[in-house]
Formats: C-alpha cells, sequence, structure tokens
C-alpha cells in the first residue's frame, strides 16, 4: 500500500503546523479502515487488497441491443465515485466494464428487425460510450467486448472440460453444477432450489441447473468456429474470461446490479473458480435497483422495478438533456449503492434542491473573492496553519472535522449518501461563518480567505465524488447572457420602486418572478436571483 503522504492522498507534504500530526495520524488510520460489505460473506469486511497499494474492479456492462436507460447508468456512476475515492486514497485502480455484444437478446432484436447482430452491437455501443461520455464517467480503463475475447472462451471451456467441471453434448457445453460443492455460495441457494430455474429442454443437458458455457448456433445465428463445431458463448463465461484476462485469476472487487448476483455472478463465480483453483473474487458489491412510480390498472401510484417488460424504463439521454449530467450523478449517488433507486419527480426536486445549495455558496463566494473558486484557490488543509491560531480556529477545526467525517462515511462501504449529507453541513457552516461575520458587507480579507478556503474543501470533497464538474452550477447556458440583462432590469425596477416606495409595484415584480419559479434573495451586498 503506498504511504498516505501520497500527494493524491492529501496534501500532507504542507509545511508543517500544528494540526499536522493529528491529521497525519488520523489520515493514516483512516486507509487502513475502508470497509467495503461483500454479497459473499453477508458482512462488511476490512478491505485488503490481492496486492498492496493496486486495486481490480470488474463491473458488469451492458448488452448493447437497446439504448441505455437510467437503470443503465447506476452501475458505472457508483464506481466511477469508487474508483475516484479509492484514487484519492492512493490506491492505483484498474477499473474494467465489459461490452456484450453476442447474447440471446441482441440475436433476437437482429431477426426482429432484420438487420446483422453485428451492426445493432455497434449502433448501441456507441450510444452507450455516448452516454458514458455525457455523464462526465471517464475514469474505466478497459471496455473489452465479448465477440474480441471468443479465443479466451473457448480456451476456459477446455480447461473446464478437461477438469471435469464441464461436458460437450450436441455443440454446446455446459457446466456441471453437481462437480462443484460450492455453487450456490454467492447467492446463498441450494442447488436443489435452483431446479426449477434451470431449463430441462437444452439439448444434451445433464442436470437441470447445468448452465451453458458454449451454445450451438442455429443455421440463421451468428457463430465462430470452435472444437464442439459452429457456436457462440454463453453470457456469463464472457465476463470470467474477460475479468481474469485483465485483472488476473484472483481481484479485488466485482460489482453489478441486484439483479445480476443470481444467476449470471454465480455462475461467473463457480466456472472462474473451478477452472483456476483459486479465489476470483476478493469482494462482491451489488448495487440496488432504480426503481419508478407508475400508475396501477386501478389508477393508483406504485412504484415498482424499472425493467424492461413493463416499459417503464426512463431513457438515460433524455433525462441528462433535461436535468445536466451534474445533477443526475448527484441525484443517483444520494443513496447509499446498495439501497434501491426510487426515481420520481419528487426525488429529483430533491436532488436539484440540493445541490443548488452548493452553486449558491460557490457564487457567493465567488462574488466575495471576485474570482472563480478553481483550484488555484488553497484549501483549508494548506490555510488552516494560519488560521488555527487565530481567531477563526473553530471555523478551520470544524471544517477539518467535517473532511475527516465525510472520509469515514465513504470508509463505510462507500456511503455516498452520508457524504453528501457532510457536505451539506459543511456548505451550512461556511454559510453561517460568512453571516455571524458579516463578511459580505465588512469584506475582511482574511475572513474572505477563510470562507474560500473552505469552499474550497467542500469543493475537492464532491469532485472526489465525480460532482462539480465545470460549468455544472450554470442551469441555464443557452441565452443565458441575454436572461441575465432582463433579469438585472427587473431588480433594477424593483429597487426603485421600493426607493419611492412604491410597495406594491415591488411586490409584483417579485410575487410574478416567484410564480415563474424565480426566487430573489437580498443581500448586504445586492440582490441576486435564481431559478428554484
Ligand atoms: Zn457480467
Amino acid at each position: 500500500m503506498r504511504s498516505c503522504c501520497s500527494r493524491r492522498c492529501n496534501d500532507y507534504d504542507r509545511p508543517p503546523h500544528a494540526d499536522k500530526l493529528n491529521s497525519f495520524a488520523r489520515a493514516k488510520a483512516h486507509i487502513m479502515t475502508l470497509r467495503v460489505y461483500n454479497t459473499l460473506t453477508k458482512k462488511k469486511e476490512l478491505f485488503e487488497p490481492v496486492k498492496p497499494g493496486k486495486v481490480g474492479i470488474y463491473l458488469c456492462g451492458m448488452t448493447v441491443y437497446k439504448s441505455p436507460h437510467i437503470g443503465h447508468m447506476v452501475g458505472p456512476v457508483i464506481f466511477d465515485a469508487i474508483k475516484r475515492y479509492l484514487t484519492y486514497k492512493g490506491y492505483e485502480v484498474t477499473w474494467v466494464v465489459n461490452i456484450t455484444d453476442v447474447d440471446d437478446k441482441l440475436i433476437e432484436a437482429s431477426k426482429k428487425v432484420g438487420q446483422p447482430m453485428q451492426e445493432i452491437a455497434e449502433k448501441y455501443t456507441r450510444d452507450y460510450l455516448q452516454t458514458l461520455r455525457l455523464l462526465g464517467i471517464d475514469t474505466i480503463d478497459k471496455m473489452p467486448k465479448a465477440t474480441d475475447h471468443i479465443a479466451e472462451i473457448i480456451e476456459m471451456c477446455e480447461a473446464l472440460i478437461g477438469k471435469g467441471h464441464a461436458y460437450a453434448a450436441e455443440g454446446n457445453v455446459y457446466f456441471d453444477v453437481t462437480k462443484d460443492p460450492d455453487y450456490g455460495k454467492l447467492s446463498h441457494r441450494k442447488v436443489e432450489e435452483q431446479e426449477t430455474t434451470g431449463r430441462v429442454d437444452a439439448a444434451g443437458k445433464r442436470y437441470p441447473a447445468d448452465f451453458a458455457l458454449w451454445k450451438a448456433s442455429k443455421a440463421d445465428e451468428p457463430y465462430w468456429d470452435s472444437p464442439w463445431g459452429r457456436g457462440r458463448p454463453g453470457w456469463h463465461i464472457e465476463c470470467s474470461a474477460m475479468s481474469m484476462k485483465y485483472l488476473g485469476q484472483t481481484f479485488d472487487m466485482h460489482g453489478g446490479g441486484m439483479d445480476l448476483m443470481f444467476p449470471h455472478h454465480e455462475n461467473e463465480l463457480a466456472q472462474s473458480e473451478s477452472a483456476t483453483g483459486k479465489e476470483f473474487v476478493k469482494y462482491w458489491m451489488h448495487n440496488g435497483l432504480t426503481r419508478v412510480r407508475t400508475k396501477a390498472r386501478g389508477g393508483e401510484w406504485q412504484v415498482e422495478d424499472m425493467h424492461a417488460s413493463s416499459g417503464n424504463m426512463v431513457p438515460v439521454r433524455e433525462l441528462i438533456e433535461r436535468h445536466g449530467a451534474d445533477l443526475m450523478r448527484y441525484f443517483l449517488i444520494s443513496t447509499h449503492y446498495r439501497r434501491p433507486i426510487e426515481f420520481t419527480d419528487e426525488v429529483i426536486a430533491a436532488a436539484k434542491k440540493g445541490l443548488s445549495v452548493f452553486a449558491r455558496l460557490f457564487d457567493r463566494v465567488q462574488r466575495l473573492t471576485g474570482a472563480p473558486l478553481t483550484d488555484d484557490v488553497q484549501d483549508m488543509d494548506r490555510t488552516a496553519a494560519g488560521l488555527l491560531e487565530g481567531d477563526n480556529g473553530e471555523f478551520a477545526r470544524s471544517v477539518l472535522n467535517l473532511k475527516m467525517k465525510f472520509l469515514e462515511m465513504m470508509d463505510d462501504d462507500f456511503n455516498t449518501a452520508g457524504a453528501i449529507a457532510v457536505m451539506h453541513e459543511l456548505a451550512g457552516e461556511v454559510n453561517a461563518f460568512i453571516e455571524r461575520h458579516n463578511i459580505e458587507h465588512n469584506k475582511q480579507p482574511e475572513l474572505i480567505t477563510a470562507a474560500a478556503a473552505a469552499a474550497q474543501s467542500l469543493r475537492k470533497l464532491g469532485l472526489v465524488l465525480g460532482l462539480f464538474r465545470p460549468g455544472f452550477a450554470k442551469a441555464e447556458p443557452k441565452d443565458s447572457d441575454f436572461v441575465d440583462q432582463l433579469m438585472k432590469l427587473l431588480i433594477e425596477i424593483r429597487a426603485n420602486a421600493r426607493k419611492d416606495k412604491n410597495f406594491a409595484l415591488a411586490d409584483t415584480v417579485r410575487k410574478g418572478l416567484e410564480q415563474i419559479n424565480v426566487t430573489l434573495e437580498d443581500r448586504a451586498d445586492g440582490t441576486i436571483w435564481r431559478r428554484g
């Protein structure tokens, strides 16, 4: 494990000050205490990587036969935040997300529209990658495609047959679950319970719970030549072959939605450990499913899981266009990853309100300093040395404590919801500090520096979660100058009306704006406006 003196971990290379030893010790303790809930053991476990200082993560990606909906983005957004956090802690992280470009669903879609499977896969791969880009998910290291790994898949099938864990029958290859005493250990089910879930009608299958590693292709289906004739890979084996190729036979974290735990991940685990004789994954992490509010037959509202069959999926690109990428990310990580995410208008509205707290604070600080809050502004870690001894020591300490609280939340099984709550606490502290000292009126330079440093600490915490990308605060990028000018004019009319004691006119302006969801806020340095 890399020392937490690493620049990525924290700024502990700064000049010594009173708090240095203390926070160093806390940070060191902190890097040791990351706990991750493991589906396999049903417990939160101390995180210990396979290779010191390094973390390998595999997340099951999309089957590219349609446009991604919001549910497809939950895993990528969560693991993007997880990778950023682990990197911040000093780990070297490799994150792999696969693309399933051969599958029953793709073959079905191809037959339905009369287009080759490959063309459909390419079209929706582009769509998937573009959506990830739009959401600002740029931390994935590798996105391998199943069809580029047929040789590895065939090799793994052969190894499993060689070891007696699999058998070929009528052009298919099946995994023999009866030879694996561990089968069911991830989903905590017994093999006998699964008999009804397996398809018995598959050609040559010996036992209902056995699953296909390789499938014989029908005449009109895409195929690859194999020792068992023309066929194509099963879904589960592609993830084993690709994850082990890029991350090694034993790697740290494997993620996916709760719905993938069985049979997909159970089968991945069984075939991988049977092939290598080694532990496949140390920490299995499953995220909650997305739930939407729909109208039931009787007309009453109900909240249900989002799935294709009920047609209640929300296309994610439309949402990004409507709400912006930052809000979507904020919304998705505002719930702990293991809990279901309820996707309703009310929740989106609440997220909008929550995110605007930070935007307003950063604007406020920008008005004080006269410059935007960019990387150049020093954060509280850097300015605390001077502040701790002065009158504002208490404020500096409370900002640093809240930062530690944020890290503790993230160390508790990546509790992003708790971390965001701490960020709100911190924003409240900074606003209270500005008001307590009437900084907007008095404009004392050292207090402005303290407020800016605290806001910068907050901004940096947001960046750790992948929030606050450049431009996030701009709610209305188009026509914004024109709207600004109009609003300036309205604010001036209202101010003049109040000066002339024409309160009726001043009220008309304020109420009229409120009706179109524009709020005016009178501050020491003038009136500002905002939407929502
Ligand atoms: Zn997978």
